[in-house]
């Protein structure tokens, strides 16, 4: 796994539990919360506690291995895409996809001057096909 070594690397200590976290996180595309991680990760191991989740989850977001996304306003996600890509959440169940096409985002020229960019990201809001089903729409 390309984020275990780079952290091996990195002097980063990979316990049990950390390891089953990243485990979980390789290649999900669900964009779990904390929570769902340490539900998830408490199956297989019962003494996980929600101190551990939330310290490795800052652990990887610190080194880069994991997005920390604030496109929910009540709960932070994860995402252990770290490419650039954008995000659309359904404001019925808070699902979060994937958006991966480019746009072409400027901003004004002052600005631009002024910072450096680094990146940019755009959240869509929207209703899934699930929730608007059940809204009769
Ligand atoms: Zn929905
Ligand atoms: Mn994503």
């Amino acid at each position: 796994m390309a984020a275990m070594e780079r952290l091996r690397k990195k002097g980063i200590k990979l316990t049990p539990q950390r390891l089953a976290i990243l485990e979980y996180l390789e290649g999900n595309t669900a964009h779990p919360t904390a929570e769902d991680v340490h539900a998830a990760v408490r199956k297989r191991h019962p003494t996980m506690s929600h101190a551990t989740v939330y310290n490795t989850l800052r652990t990887l977001r610190d080194h880069g291995e994991v997005l920390e996304l604030t496109i929910d306003p009540g709960r932070k996600h994860y995402d252990p895409n770290t490419q650039p890509h954008h995000h659309i959440i359904c404001v019925g169940c808070g699902s979060i996809a994937d958006v991966f096409q480019d746009f072409d985002v400027s901003i004004p020229e002052e600005l631009d001057r002024e910072y450096e960019i680094l990146g940019s990201q755009i959240e869509f809001h929207g209703l899934c096909r699930d929730c608007r089903g059940k809204t009769g729409g």
